[in-house]
């Protein structure tokens, strides 16, 4: 059983749940385009 734990997004600075070995949680972006926001790619 994998527990979800709350991590804060980088870039917009929104709580988010995420799994602890999920992308979200290791890049500590919320969503794709936050992670874009968040590296300045746009
Ligand atoms: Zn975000």
């Amino acid at each position: 059983m994998s527990e979800f734990e709350t991590y804060e997004c980088t870039a917009c600075g929104e709580s988010f749940a995420a799994l602890p070995d999920a992308n979200a949680a290791t890049n500590g972006y919320c969503s794709p385009a936050c992670e874009v926001e968040g590296k300045g790619l746009h």
